[in-house]
């Protein structure tokens, strides 16, 4: 029964759960960090590669992490399921505040827009922003 299981065009998607990701082009040595990578849920099975912005090559992470929550600090499944103050749209866009301070470790650049030209959901059709 697993035939023609395909996605059709738009069809159905797995759940997917967004994670912070961190790449390693194989090719150019580049490295870039990504909040906009997209997980099959419950697991760290990265569904789209991001391409790296020198050489277009798809590439998976390295390593992906969980998002936490900017709020409360926790994981977000975490956060969520102490019922939870997490909101979607608090995670890397419009943080205006500054708050350097404790995030040395990750990069991302949140004033810039997502690279969806190097994004192969964006590409997909479907729009991570
Ligand atoms: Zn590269
Ligand atoms: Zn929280
Ligand atoms: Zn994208």
């Amino acid at each position: 029964m697993f035939r023609g299981r395909r996605q059709r065009g738009r069809g159905r998607r797995p759940r997917l759960e967004r994670k912070y990701g961190f790449f390693g082009c194989s090719s150019c040595k580049g490295h870039w960090e990504s909040a906009q990578v997209y997980c099959v849920e419950g697991t760290k099975k990265v569904y789209f590669k991001q391409e790296c912005k020198r050489c277009n090559m798809a590439c998976n992470p390295y390593r992906v992490e969980d998002i936490e929550c900017p709020r409360c600090g926790l994981p977000v499944a975490d956060c969520k399921e102490n019922g939870g103050c997490y909101d979607e749209d608090d995670v890397d866009e419009e943080e205006e505040e500054e708050d350097d301070d404790d995030y040395d470790e990750r990069h991302v650049d949140a004033k810039k827009p997502h690279r969806a030209d190097l994004c192969l959901k964006c590409r997909s059709g479907w729009k991570c922003t």
